[in-house]
């Protein structure tokens, strides 16, 4: 293409929570180019091998455009196959579908499972069409499989969630720790900015703690591999290695911090109903008894170096390196994680251990000391949590199981008082046991994969599916391993197939407009929403004493009570930007992106969760929340730089009543299964650089088809050799789940210590979560993928 005729406008990345702003070409209706944007502040002109090429995601050959349901003789039979149906009678059996499960069991029986890969007013959409349209709060995003357990840490130990730093720490730390976390393939372009802080200045460190060694410990000062599950025991070694040592910042601590006994909380939540899901979820710390530092440094002083050393198999010398970067009052230490902090039975747990160092040592909320939780998804902050798509959640953090915060959500949603019900909706894993005993019945699965994300899924996934008494709704850019199992499938536009918005790890929120169209036949997930709205009428699905009280609600379609109710219509669509007019939306006649951001950004307003205005977005590289007359929060609850902060305070940790942060006392806790002699490997699983979760995109690129084509069994060359395999071998990986088939390697990007297999799971073809365990947090209810017991066998 000639350079000149090519448009060029700014887009958030499609992929990870990084949040990398891009600039994306078109000519002729397509997106011909991208390149990382040079004016964003966060990837200052990067982007990584799958940024460089999102120009290619939207055009795989088999791109779905039309509706397809599974028939037999002409009627919709589940047992049938797959025929191209019109939207109408896409929506006409779905309709009916959700209109007799309704009826015959209520709105517990209805569900949906979403993503952080909605946008902002697709998730917001889905939510309150779930939670207030159909009265169900069965909506969880698969954020529960990614970082449940970071939302819960923060709630429990600030009150409120998302981290109180940002990235602009990486250029003010003198210390990286990084916790489970493989940044270097993960989060590559925060990588190259702790990259560029370390080898531009010498006396930065960088620790890398994991249980195998992968491509981060190129970089690595201190590199550290623990026993799985050890990473407990490490941290509370930190906490009491700096209380022994005397580096406790006392005047921090008696100022801003309470200590808290938090381990009454139950075991595992392999088929839980934990009567603590919601004090724990809601209420933060309300489940524990306080206790004083000296209590705290009782609990913690077990935890010994030779202790952690011997537990962990990481040797004295680097844990005592690590502790000494904590310690040290004159280094500024970023701790990092993500998933193999979350992703773990005792997820809660770590994240709060990892904030008692921080609160032991007052290195918090100031520049370059920052615990920073990363996300996996483009917008697990923006959509899963800030709006509120948890089965537990409302939007800016408020609950359903509390009844002023239904009621302000009632309030702005112009809906009669008692709409929202106050039960916690099924979470992610739940869900799919609800499908398989028949309790949910109507289901819809919208920017996702989870047949393929979803642990144990041949177990607990695939019968829900094909449950004779569910009905399955997949929608999708590209037929994928749940599309399959669905029985209507819906064709969906992507990316800057519309217009969209995503907010990132660091509170930054970022819009981008709609730069092409779908094609023909494949409609955003929100028109799908608003459409499917159209065939409900309040008197089919809200109970008749909510009808009599107010009548005005009586027969108005859902469309009209939720959508048409005087703020989501609010805006013209003669508001658009010039160049974008005529796109789907323009069906509902009002600018309906615009009206429901600015609904939603209601519930933040004046509560620390500060939104700009719609159009503002538009013109910058993103804001990070809160934005208080008109300037962007870097470091929250730090009274120079957060406008919550009550006058005077140097720090103020607003989301607790009395402004204390609190640390948890909480003690190491065996895994959920362990490695013995019939399965003598731990399992762990993960992402490559190159594909995006399930690879429904990426894997469509052929240049990063080629770059990995399959998924491998990475493993330690004495272990192969002592089964008698060869690289590239194949071997079947057993669980008492189930097994797949697989090649071996013991070379490349990880090194397995002896014991250890990782498999990532992006391959389609090798889907190692038939053999994954479905074993959850019990306070955040999300799954633990990195551990598990499996066989190698040689094939
Ligand atoms: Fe940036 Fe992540 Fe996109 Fe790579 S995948 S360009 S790191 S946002």
């Amino acid at each position: 293409a000639h350079l000149t005729d090519l448009k060029w406008s700014k887009a958030a990345c499609r992929f990870c929570g990084t949040g990398c702003s891009i600039m994306v070409a078109t000519k002729a209706g397509r997106v011909v180019a991208t390149h990382g944007d040079a004016e964003a502040e966060v990837n200052r002109g990067l982007n990584c091998v799958k940024g460089y090429f999102l120009s290619k995601i939207m055009y795989g050959k088999d791109r779905l455009t039309t509706p397809l349901l599974r028939k037999k003789n002409g009627k919709f039979d589940k047992d049938g196959d797959f025929e191209p149906v019109s939207w109408d009678e896409a929506f006409d059996i779905m309709a009916e579908k959700w209109k007799a499960t309704l009826k015959a069991k209520g709105p517990k029986a209805v569900g949906m499972f979403g993503s952080g890969q909605w946008t902002v007013w697709e998730g917001y959409a889905a939510s309150k069409l779930m939670k207030a349209g159909f009265r169900s709060n069965n909506i969880d995003p698969n954020a529960r499989h990614c970082m449940a357990s970071a939302v819960v840490g923060f709630i429990r130990a600030f009150g409120i969630d998302e981290p109180m730093g940002c990235y602009d720490d990486f250029e003010n730390a003198d210390a990286f720790v990084l916790w489970g976390s493989n940044m270097a393939e993960m989060h590559p372009i925060l990588w190259t900015r702790i990259a560029d802080r370390r080898l531009s200045h010498p006396h930065v460190k960088v620790a890398v703690l994991s249980t195998f060694e992968h491509r981060s410990f190129d970089l690595a000062d201190i590199p550290g591999v623990f026993v799985p599950q050890t990473d407990l025991i490490i941290a509370n070694y930190i906490a009491n290695h700096i209380i022994q040592s005397g580096a406790v910042n006392e005047e921090f601590v008696s100022n801003h911090v309470n200590f808290r006994k938090g381990a009454q909380d139950i075991g595992y939540g392999l088929r839980p109903e934990n009567p603590l899901e919601a004090a724990a979820a809601n209420a933060g710390s309300g489940d524990s008894e306080p206790m004083s530092l000296e209590e705290f440094a009782e609990f913690v002083k077990p935890y010994t170096l030779d202790f952690a050393a011997e537990k962990s198999g990481v040797s004295k010398e680097r844990l005592q390196q690590i502790a000494e970067l904590y310690a040290d009052p004159d280094t500024k230490v970023m701790s990092l994680w993500t998933m193999g902090v979350n992703q773990h039975t005792r997820g809660v747990w770590m994240n709060n251990l990892i904030y008692n160092i921080h609160l032991l040592t007052g290195k918090i909320a100031q520049p370059g000391n920052s615990p920073f939780s990363l996300t996996g998804q483009p917008s697990a902050c923006g959509t899963a949590r800030e709006v509120g798509t948890f089965a537990h959640r409302l939007p800016a953090d408020l609950v359903v199981s509390n009844p002023e915060h239904r009621a302000t959500a009632e309030k702005i949603w112009k809906l009669p008082a008692g709409t929202v019900p106050e039960w916690i909706g099924a979470h992610a894993v739940l869900q799919n046991r609800k499908l398989k005993d028949g309790e949910i019945n109507c289901y819809w699965v919208q920017v996702n994969n989870n047949m393929q994300a979803a642990p144990n899924m041949m177990e607990e996934g695939l019968p829900g599916y094909r449950n004779p008494e569910n009905f399955i709704v997949v929608s999708d850019a590209y037929p994928t391993v749940t599309a399959e199992a669905a029985d209507l499938v819906l064709p969906t536009a992507m990316w800057v197939e519309k217009e969209g918005a995503y907010g990132n790890a660091e509170r930054r929120t970022q819009f981008w407009h709609q730069l092409v169209d779908a094609p023909e036949g494949a409609m955003s997930d929100l028109w799908q929403l608003v459409e499917f709205s159209k065939r409900f009428t309040t008197d089919e699905v809200w109970p008749p004493e909510l009808l009599a009280d107010n009548p005005d609600y009586k027969g108005k379609t859902l469309y009209e009570v939720l959508f048409e109710n005087g703020n989501v219509n609010a805006f013209p669509n003669s508001e658009r930007a010039e160049d974008y007019e005529n796109r789907e939306s323009d069906e509902f006649g009002f600018y309906i992106q615009k009206g429901l951001f600015e609904e939603y950004a209601q519930f933040g307003r004046g509560h620390g969760h500060d939104l700009a205005y719609f159009d503002t977005y538009h013109q910058v590289r993103g804001l990070r929340w809160p934005v208080v007359d008109g300037k962007e929060t870097r470091w929250r609850y730090n009274g120079k730089y957060d406008p919550y902060v009550k006058e005077g305070a140097a720090f103020d940790f607003y989301g607790k009543p009395d402004g204390k942060a609190v640390a948890f006392a909480l003690p190491f806790e065996p895994p959920a299964e362990s490695p013995d002699e019939e399965y003598p490997f731990w399992l762990s699983t993960g992402r490559v650089l190159e594909h995006w979760h399930s690879g429904s995109m990426t894997q469509r690129v052929p240049e990063l088809y080629k770059a990995v084509p399959d998924a491998l069994c990475y493993m330690h060359p004495d272990d192969a050799e002592a089964l008698g395999l060869r690289r590239g071998a194949e071997v079947r990986i057993k669980s008492r789940r189930g097994e797949i088939l697989t090649r071996v390697e013991t070379r490349g990007r990880n090194k397995p210590p002896k014991g250890l297999i990782f498999v990532p799971w992006f391959d389609a073809r090798q889907l190692i979560n038939k053999v994954t365990l479905d074993a959850t947090d019990p306070l955040s209810k999300q799954t633990d993928f990195k551990k598990c017991a499996v066989r190698v066998e040689a094939v």
